[in-house]
């Protein structure tokens, strides 16, 4: 068998020697969500495990297999919840399988987790899930965990974003199904995007509000908020490899390796 970062084709022995060994855990949160008509729906787990497995062959870490849901697309930031194929998770039990996740890799003896998030609503759930997971480990007399969480477009340094968006950076919940996730898409799985459906109907003029139930028309139709023109594979590598770059840098800073 060679030799691997992802846990799932580890043998159990094998993931038990690298967790004696003091190696951190990491693992990709994302969702099951409408990426416009050119892309797979699985674009916010792919990109989060692919930086993982990158950070972990840099510093000796295990990838957990990756959750491929997340909670409920907004419209603001994910297009919404209504497209069919979004398929998303209520809080509570996006929450508690976070929180279930982390305390079995505590039970493994593993005491550095980094959680990466691929999609935005994710956040504070899995914010949540580190709480009372720490919460219960703690009761369980558990006092050395470390838990990590990381959301990688927060590492886009401005030499990136200058080359990435020469006309003008949109912000990151506009950017949804558009230029970044397109170009990292077009570089890690070009297969999975299909250029030649840019239906042009973005970018969508949110108010500075959210309205329950959504008005008609609010969202574009395709679910690209911004634009894919302007997205490239070459665009794709100068992201990916500044996100692994950086994420790498902060788990060995979050973790003080
Ligand atoms: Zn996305
Ligand atoms: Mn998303």
């Amino acid at each position: 068998m060679k030799a691997n970062v992802l846990m799932s084709q580890m043998t159990w022995t094998d993931y038990q020697r690298r967790v004696l060994a003091g190696q951190p855990v990491l693992i990709a949160i994302g969702a099951m969500e409408q990426h416009g008509p050119h892309m797979t729906m699985a674009v916010d787990t792919m990109i989060p495990q692919a930086i993982c497995t990158a950070v972990a062959e840099i510093i000796g870490a295990i990838v957990a297999a990756p959750l491929p849901y997340g909670y409920k697309s907004q419209p603001r930031s994910g297009g919404g919840n209504q497209f069919c194929g979004t398929a998303s998770l209520d809080a509570a039990t996006l929450t508690a399988l976070i929180k279930d996740l982390l305390k079995e890799f505590a039970r493994h003896g593993v005491r550095r987790i980094a959680i990466f998030d691929g999609h935005y609503e994710n956040a504070m759930f899995a914010i949540e899930a580190i709480d009372l997971a720490m919460r219960e480990l703690l009761w369980e007399g558990v006092r050395d965990l470390r838990v990590l969480r990381v959301s990688y477009w927060e590492h886009i340094q401005p030499e990136t974003v200058a080359a990435v968006f020469p006309d003008g950076f949109p912000g990151w919940p506009l950017e949804h199904a558009s230029i970044m996730e397109t170009s990292v898409m077009l570089h890690l799985d070009p297969d999975l995007v299909d250029m030649s459906q840019d239906w042009a109907d973005g970018p969508a003029q949110f108010p500075l509000f959210d309205v329950y139930p959504l008005p008609p028309g609010h969202v574009p139709p395709s679910g690209v908020l911004s634009t894919i023109r302007g997205a490239s594979a070459q665009k794709g590598k100068l992201l990916f490899e500044n996100y692994v770059e950086e994420a790498a840098k902060a788990v060995r800073e979050g973790f003080a390796i």
